[in-house]
């Protein structure tokens, strides 16, 4: 196959007059329509002097061009870097330089000049509304384009995490990965041409780019394209859809709508869960409202999906499912690497086509987390249950989720432990109805002094993404240690536990 994602996803469907893009203004954009917008774009890319193997940089908001570009990016053989629209222009800094990028694609008028110039790469411009200097670039190019020809083992994309110590990594992403996730994904949840999915998750990230987009582009279906996720929006869509993927937040706040009844969700056929823990809770009263039982899946930045509730069968609240097929998955020591048995808890690791190639210019990094024979150690901590069902217990990793995006602590205490009369900080998640998990920040003064809680969140506002800013700051004369000196976050996730306390959803 000369171009394995692209034919697959995207080049199939040439000619094809059928909706791919619904928006909420009643636009619709044909498959046939996107190719050429994508081919236009591919030759604006090679025009902005990107040659097969280069990155391209993309912090833009999501739109149908959003999503035409990372096509383009396929059928030029260039490695698409999506990035969070969220993150601030030190953080984006960071990405451009450690990837390479030779052009940096942002928003109108965002203020990155200064970091484009710094990584030596290009800055053109592509907005919500199809506008910007990139799109003037494509306006006049063919509307076909020679697609690149690619092996499967091609990188495709990079999606970068965030890392433990601050330090974010690309995960290299191939052509491979990428088209057997779909295909074994497309298949376990029955995805058809006739199908509609509505599409509410961001684009930068695994979720929403890969697991929804490319499924709908593998089958040939479509999506009601929406910016954001609103639940009074969804609920209207829904007589005109067939299935929605969503972080647990959407499910919440379905939950929270009176609108939410078995009639309004009639004509569809599936829900999907992922990228956090759906509470047992959520799933059982979404089920006695709907009649609906939200299927859970569970995967990952470097690996796309590894397990899967059953499409047929049961779909066990609390639960992530079985490994898809291809996907091996085991539980081990986290001390020894051994096998453990089932219904123990250990740390999951995962080994199949779906699983990245490793985190660019990292070796080491890549070494520690991804082993010789092939498995990846995920961090997450879980068991196989008598039946077979995966169930996630905790993460290894100290991670928190907020709302679908994970904030990892050191970086979030790195900027507190940075602030005027701060000697150091430690960053929790506490439970919180709306996010899923909230992050806290506890600090402890330096001696003598009185830190200006307002004047740090305000600090914090211009350095970290939102979604990283801590909800809550406290003050604590000292931090809970255990005899080696390591602060106990068990302890303090223990105390902040209620901080957010929950009024019951409506209706569940
Ligand atoms: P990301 O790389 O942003 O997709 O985040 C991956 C992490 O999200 C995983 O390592 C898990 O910790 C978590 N995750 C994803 N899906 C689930 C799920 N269904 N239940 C619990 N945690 C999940």
């Amino acid at each position: 196959m000369a171009n394995p994602l692209y034919d697959r996803l995207f080049g199939l469907h040439a000619g094809k007059d059928t909706p791919f893009l619904i928006l909420p203004d009643g636009r619709t954009i044909t498959h046939d329509a996107f190719l050429r917008m994508a081919a236009r774009f591919a030759h604006a890319l090679i025009g902005a002097g990107l040659e097969p193997g280069d990155r391209v940089a993309a912090q833009v908001p999501k739109s149908p061009e959003a999503l035409a570009l990372y096509a383009a990016a396929a059928q030029a053989g260039i490695v698409f870097l999506p990035l969070n629209t969220a993150y601030t222009p030190a953080e984006v800094s960071y990405f451009v330089e450690n990837s390479g990028a030779k052009l940096l694609i942002a928003s109108p008028g965002a203020p990155l000049e200064p970091v484009a110039a710094a990584a030596g790469a290009r800055l053109m411009t592509l907005g919500a509304l199809g506008d910007g200097s990139f799109a003037e670039a494509a306006s006049g190019a063919p509307e076909t384009f020679a697609t690149v020809a690619r092996a499967a083992d091609d990188l495709a994309a990079f999606l970068y995490t965030s890392g433990t110590t601050g330090r974010s990594k690309g995960a290299m992403l191939t052509h491979a990965n990428l088209l057997s996730n779909a295909e074994v994904l497309a298949e376990c949840w029955r995805f058809t041409a006739a199908d509609r999915l509505i599409h509410a998750l961001p684009i930068f990230h695994t979720h929403g780019l890969f697991v929804a987009t490319n499924i709908v582009a593998l089958t040939g279906g479509a999506m009601l394209f929406m910016e954001k996720f609103d639940a009074q929006e969804a609920l209207r869509l829904m007589p005109q859809a067939t299935a929605m993927m969503g972080v647990p937040t959407f499910y919440t706040r379905l939950l929270d709508e009176p609108g939410l009844t078995r009639e309004a969700t009639a004509h569809m056929r599936l829900f999907v869960s992922g990228s956090a823990p759906l509470l047992a809770e959520t799933h059982r009263a979404f089920e006695a409202r709907t009649g609906q039982r939200i299927l859970e899946r569970y995967g990952m930045t470097e690996t796309n999906m590894n397990t899967s509730n059953p499409f047929e069968g049961e779909r066990r609240a609390g639960t992530v499912g079985f490994p898809l097929p291809g996907v091996e998955l085991k539980i081990t020591d986290p001390e020894t690497g051994a096998t453990l048995p089932q219904g123990e808890v250990g740390v999951i690791e995962v080994r199949g086509p779906n699983v990245f190639k490793g985190y660019w210019g990292m070796p080491e990094k890549t070494k520690e987390e991804l082993r010789a024979d092939g498995f990846f150690i995920t961090g997450d901590l879980g068991l196989i249950d008598a039946d077979g069902y995966v169930q996630i217990v905790g993460r290894g990793k100290d991670l928190i989720i907020s709302g679908g995006f994970n904030v990892y602590p050191k970086e979030v205490e790195l900027a507190l432990d940075a602030q005027p009369g701060v000697l150091e900080s430690a960053v929790v998640g506490a439970p919180h109805p709306d996010f899923g998990e909230a992050v806290v920040g506890v600090i402890v003064p330096a001696p003598g002094a009185a830190p200006d809680l307002a004047a740090i969140e305000a600090a914090l506002g211009a350095t970290l993404a939102r979604y990283k800013q801590p909800k809550r700051l406290l003050l604590r004369a000292e931090l809970p240690r255990n005899t080696m000196g390591k602060v106990q976050k068990a302890l303090l996730r223990e105390e902040v536990k209620g901080l957010f306390a929950a009024a019951p959803a409506a209706g569940a």
